[in-house]
């Protein structure tokens, strides 16, 4: 059974982070929407030069376009024994056009990461991620030397975390993507964890819950 997890929470929750550590250790791809988008961003596509001004007002790129992406990339041979969904679905639109694109594969675990907003405000203003890999700084040390840990780039505020678009996105999580927490609780695949743990107690957490899920049988 391949090993389908899908990652909710809100901007500042952790997905990125918790996905990129549980993928690493089950082998399986980390999928991330934002990533995807700001890579193209980097790369100058036709759709990163459409994405970026979307992407920094802070509003949510159309679902059309991302239910696109994401049925593309989940195509892909290395999707094939599993993956880790971060940041997709965002809307209710793109939660049903995913059940569509998982029919015949392996039920979804899908767990919420849960994190006070006062906590997601602080944790967004003080982020620090590559502006070469994209990838976050997780420790209060690496973001103070300005030097990505993992490829040497230079560590900067992404562009979207400033305070007025920080406040943007969370208006935009709570109408558009909260109401998912509605479509999926009801689905013995469910889950909720606490995010306001630290990043190990989270990582553990996680890893508990989806092998309580699997265990439990759900969905086979
Ligand atoms: P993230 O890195 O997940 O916080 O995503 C950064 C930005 O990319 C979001 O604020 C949106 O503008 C855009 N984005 C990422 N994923 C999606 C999605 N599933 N639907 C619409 N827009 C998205």
């Amino acid at each position: 059974m391949a090993l389908n997890i899908l990652m909710l929470g809100a901007p500042g929750a952790g997905k990125g982070t918790q996905a990129e550590r549980f993928a690493k250790a089950r082998r399986i791809p980390k999928i991330s929407t934002g990533d995807i988008l700001r890579e193209a961003v980097h790369a100058g596509t036709e759709l990163g030069k459409r994405a970026k001004a979307v992407m920094d007002r802070g509003e949510l790129v159309s679902d059309d376009i991302m239910i696109g992406i994401v049925k593309e990339r989940l195509d892909q041979a290395d999707a094939a024994d599993g993956f880790v969904l971060d940041g997709f679905p965002r809307t209710v639109a793109q939660a049903q056009a995913l059940d569509g694109i998982m029919l015949g594969r392996s039920p979804l675990v899908i767990v919420d990461i849960d994190v006070p907003e006062a906590e997601l405000i602080r944790r967004l203003g003080s982020r620090m991620v590559c502006e070469d890999c994209g990838s976050n700084a997780a420790a209060p040390g690496e973001a103070a030397s300005l030097v990505c840990p993992k490829c040497g780039g230079r560590l900067v505020q992404r562009s979207d975390d400033n305070d007025a678009t920080v406040r943007d996105r969370l208006a935009v999580y709570r109408a558009k993507t909260m109401p998912l927490l509605d479509f999926y609780k009801m689905r013995p695949t469910f889950r909720s964890i606490n995010g306001a743990a630290t990043p190990d107690a989270v990582a553990e957490d996680l890893a508990r819950t989806v092998d309580s899920v699997l265990g439990a049988g759900a969905g086979r």
